[in-house]
């Protein structure tokens, strides 16, 4: 490992130090080696990968540190937040010369615990790191994990259940919460933080004529690509609070996630969201509000009396790109998906005509967009109720695609649409495998999950590729974890 300490070059207010606290009879899960490749580990850190995911092993190069954030949660200020059971065990350089924080979550409790125990379950464990490694082969920036460990120590949640510990992967853990922490408690540090903000991930902003304007700007820009994506492949977040965001539009935190089985607007996947809030078609405009609540946080980097209203205003104006950019990658992705071409006047409206049916038929999102590429139209024309709505819209979609170079828009929608998401009672099969030591299933869809554009018969079963029959109950998942 190359390593390149600098979080801890800031302000000791803003973290504690400390070491992991290991579990009882810690044993190997998975490992990313492909992953570990890329962030330039040698074959002794390989072949140390148990010791370090479990927190038996740090490094001299780096004290670990839990940091202090604040956050809103569920719309309502939570006041001061914090690493409440994870660590940042260092930061290292990558193949590309990028520095990667390695996170190991569930490493015991923190001055910023709260009445929480300060571990993660196996349970959790498995299915971020699951998703984790999904999102990333399906092209949406978001947190990685090299591995995880399994333990014998029982971790009381709603159930006794298995303790584990999992080495996350970041290119940033600054999260829009880290604003609000600093606005309210410790306000002098602002302008180092956003300084060193700005340094470490957006340093062509420093060359700009207003380098914070610039800076909030491109944290609002790769926010709004990142929900696009999010959008594009059906997945749903679970819980995005302010904590739960960071700046650099990477996905982090997604505890209750889901990938969207049959299409539901609406659809909420944690089941302690009772009010809806972070639901799939909520997510564009919480994350707008929670950019929003941010860019308040900024505020105060104006000194001068005289500039503040038009430094507000110059914020305010920031945000505005927010809905553009994000207009932009989805419709454009949007388009990519349906084999239509994006500059066409029609192809946004003959996309929603598609989502309608899915939504009004309750069909499986994936698969539907599987089948429309396969041309398979019959075979979802027989699932509809309402055909002649289908109908209507397949005259469409040929019409628009009539005059247009077909081959060329069919080879986009194969790079457009995922055949494999990680369905929720997949990942349970896997978490019910692995509590009983047996990581073969955690193999095989990591595996799948790899190449999810590609067909692998060889290794996918026929439960990948469609939601639960209606009349089975879904698999509950909370903010428990
Ligand atoms: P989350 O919504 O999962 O991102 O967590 C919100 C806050 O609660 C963060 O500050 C976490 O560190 C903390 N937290 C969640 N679970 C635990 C736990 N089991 N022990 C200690 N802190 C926790
Ligand atoms: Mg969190």
């Amino acid at each position: 490992m190359q390593f390149n300490p600098r979080y801890n070059t800031l302000s000791p207010k803003l973290y504690h130090h400390q070491q992991p606290v290991p579990l009882k009879n810690p044993r190997a899960g998975h490992f990313n080696d492909q992953l570990a490749d890329e962030l330039n580990w040698s074959e002794a850190d390989k072949s140390a990968w148990v010791e370090i995911c479990s927190g038996q092993k740090t490094f001299t190069e780096f004290e670990p540190l839990a940091m202090v954030y604040a956050g809103h949660q569920f719309g309502q200020w939570a006041g001061q937040l914090g690493d409440g059971r994870g660590l940042l065990i260092t930061q290292i350089l990558d193949k590309k010369n990028q520095t990667i924080d390695l996170h190991l979550k569930g490493a015991g409790s923190t001055p910023y615990s709260r009445m929480g125990d300060g571990r993660a379950v196996l349970r959790s464990v498995v299915r971020e790191y699951l998703a984790g490694h999904a999102l990333n082969a399906l092209g949406v920036p978001s947190s990685n994990a090299v591995g995880f460990t399994s333990s014998d120590q029982g971790i009381q949640r709603e159930k006794l259940e298995r303790g584990a510990m999992m080495l996350r992967t970041s290119d940033c853990h600054i999260r829009l919460g880290h604003f609000e922490w600093i606005n309210q408690y410790q306000p002098e540090l602002l302008e180092e933080f956003t300084q060193k903000s700005i340094e470490w991930h957006y340093p062509e902003c420093l060359e700009a004529d207003q380098p914070i304007l610039a800076f909030a700007t491109r944290v609002i820009q790769r926010t709004a690509v990142m929900i696009a994506k999010w959008q594009l492949v059906g997945f749903a977040h679970g819980v995005m609070n302010t904590d739960n965001l960071n700046i650099t539009g990477t996905t982090l935190d997604f505890g209750p996630y889901g990938f969207m089985e049959r299409f539901r607007p609406n659809w909420i996947n944690n089941h302690s969201d009772y009010n809806g809030r972070y639901t799939y078609q909520q997510q564009p405009s919480i994350a707008h509000w929670n950019l929003w609540n941010w860019l308040n946080n900024l505020i105060p980097l104006e000194k001068d009396a005289s500039k503040k209203q038009q430094f507000k205003e110059d914020l305010a104006q920031c945000l505005e790109h927010f809905e553009p950019t994000f207009l932009e990658h989805y419709k454009l992705g949007l388009s990519l998906k349906m084999g239509l071409p994006g500059f066409h006047k029609d192809s946004f409206d003959c996309a929603m005509a598609f989502l309608r049916i899915l939504q009004s038929e309750q069909l499986d999102y994936t698969q539907s967009f599987i089948r429309l590429q396969e041309k398979q139209y019959d075979v979802i024309k027989d699932d509809c109720l309402d055909r002649r709505q289908f109908e209507e819209f397949l005259i469409q979609y040929q019409s628009i695609r009539e005059h247009q170079d077909i081959a060329e828009l069919d080879v986009e929608m194969v790079k457009a649409n995922p055949r494999y998401i990680l369905r929720n009672h997949m990942a349970q099969r896997a978490i019910e495998l692995a509590e009983g030591h047996d990581f073969s299933e955690v193999d095989r869809l990591f595996k799948l999950l790899n190449k999810p554009f590609i067909h692998q018969p060889e290794l996918e079963k026929s439960e990948d590729l469609a939601p639960l029959p209606t009349d089975v109950p879904e698999v509950m998942v909370s903010c428990s974890s």
